[in-house]
């Protein structure tokens, strides 16, 4: 099954349940448009080099396309489709004025010099830049790009068009970002985590965590656990896993990746496999990096009773069918990791308006949008007696297929 195939079956299923009609299902089973462009970048050596790049616009019947830019080596046109509707469904979900898209570039960042970095993101990004505008489709960070990567892609796009902050969330704050967007889908993870728990009338004190990938998302989300009172017993990286039962000192560890390290050369802790993090014996698993990572081969080795998908798509359609016949609970991908949007959505606003948050403003928005998306889904999957995806992706598409209806769509 392709990774495109995997999130139609999860829209899918919500279709049916909305009864939806099958050109209905035509139209938001497929992007409205999808750009691929040669991306030609002149190496340190001298020679050319020629990259992919995409754009896939799914639906932006809510609201201009919104949704991040990822370069990695596994990003190909249909990934990128699958991406762009997962960001379709999460806005709706969580009431963010945005349709859904994604963009990226088939790259491995860690073979790039700074120079040809900045290179590769300022060409990809002016050859997407006829579909891009302030109310038509505005990028974000993903995964292997950042801050830095959104302030080449806006000065990119404002040498052409005039200075044009608001083309991109996720920029630095002294080029008009917003308080508290780094950590946003970190602190979004532990906000519908602790959602959960109360819903379930449960404490978070204690519970044991394991985080597979301890990249921005990763590392944020450890962060904000701990100060919730979990106990982090294990995260890992393309590298190692490390893993201390008496829970691992997360403070250290950021020292040890900001500065450029990989886990393998922690010493803080024991370390184990790179995989050893998804079979950790935890009480919360938290698959923090690519797609695909909990899938046929390996869903029956999962310990957690709790899966938090704080990953795009981390868990195969068949891998989620048979978890969730184990009484494993999931939190799905559109609602646990949509803090980063939401908060991308306070920066869309306080750039256009020229006006400022505090963080502590952005943080008290943040849980609030959070928490009724949260109280919306935990409604529907109760009343409906279905799973929490489900239930997300049910509210998600039934708020955009109303906003097609109203504007004469279908
Ligand atoms: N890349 C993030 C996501 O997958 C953020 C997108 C955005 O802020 O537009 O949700």
């Amino acid at each position: 099954m392709s990774f495109a195939d995997s999130s139609n079956y999860f829209f899918e299923a919500a279709a049916n349940m909305l009864e939806l009609s099958d050109e209905t299902i035509t139209l938001l089973s497929q992007p409205y448009r999808e750009l691929h462009v040669q991306v030609p970048i002149k190496m340190d050596s001298g020679k050319r080099k020629v990259f992919q790049g995409f754009r896939v616009q799914h639906s932006g019947a809510r609201g201009p396309y919104k949704g991040g830019i990822r370069f990695h080596p596994a990003v190909d046109l249909d990934e990128v489709r699958a991406l762009a509707q997962l960001m379709t469904w999460k806005t709706s979900l969580v009431n963010v004025p945005f349709g859904g898209a994604k963009g990226g570039v088939n790259v491995d960042t860690s073979v790039l010099s700074e120079t040809e970095l900045e290179d590769l993101s300022r060409t990809y990004f002016e050859n997407i830049s006829h579909i891009l505008g302030i109310q038509r489709d505005i990028p974000a960070p993903d995964m292997g790009t950042n801050e830095q990567s959104m302030a080449w892609m806006m000065d990119a796009y404002g040498a052409k068009h005039g200075h044009s902050p608001g083309i991109v969330t996720g920029k630095p704050i002294a080029l008009g970002g917003s308080q508290g967007r780094t950590a946003a889908t970190g602190k979004g993870v532990s906000i519908v985590i602790d959602n959960y728990f109360r819903n379930n009338n449960r404490s978070l004190k204690g519970q044991r965590v394991s985080i597979q990938g301890f990249g921005n998302v990763g590392l944020h989300t450890a962060k904000s656990l701990k100060a919730l009172g979990c106990k982090i017993i294990a995260v890992s990286d393309v590298s190692a896993t490390i893993i201390d039962n008496a829970g691992l000192k997360i403070d250290q560890l950021e020292k040890h990746i900001v500065s450029g390290n990989l886990l393998d050369s922690y010493n803080g802790a024991k370390q184990g496999n790179r995989d050893d993090a998804l079979i950790a014996d935890c009480d919360i698993l938290i698959p923090a990096a690519i797609g695909g990572v909990i899938n046929d081969k390996n869903w029956e080795s999962i310990n957690a009773s709790i899966i938090v998908e704080a990953a795009n798509a981390p868990i195969s359609p068949y891998a989620d069918y048979q978890l969730t016949k184990n009484n494993v609970a999931i939190l799905p991908d559109i609602l646990a990791n949509a803090g980063g949007v939401i908060v991308s959505y306070f920066e869309w606003t306080q750039t256009i308006q020229q006006h400022w948050w505090t963080i502590q403003e952005v943080d008290k928005e943040l849980q609030k949008m959070l928490t009724d998306a949260c109280e919306a889904c935990f409604m529907i999957q109760k009343e409906k007696n279905i799973t929490l995806r489900q239930s997300a992706y049910y509210i998600g598409v039934k708020k955009v297929v109303e906003a097609l209806e109203l504007r004469g769509f279908i």
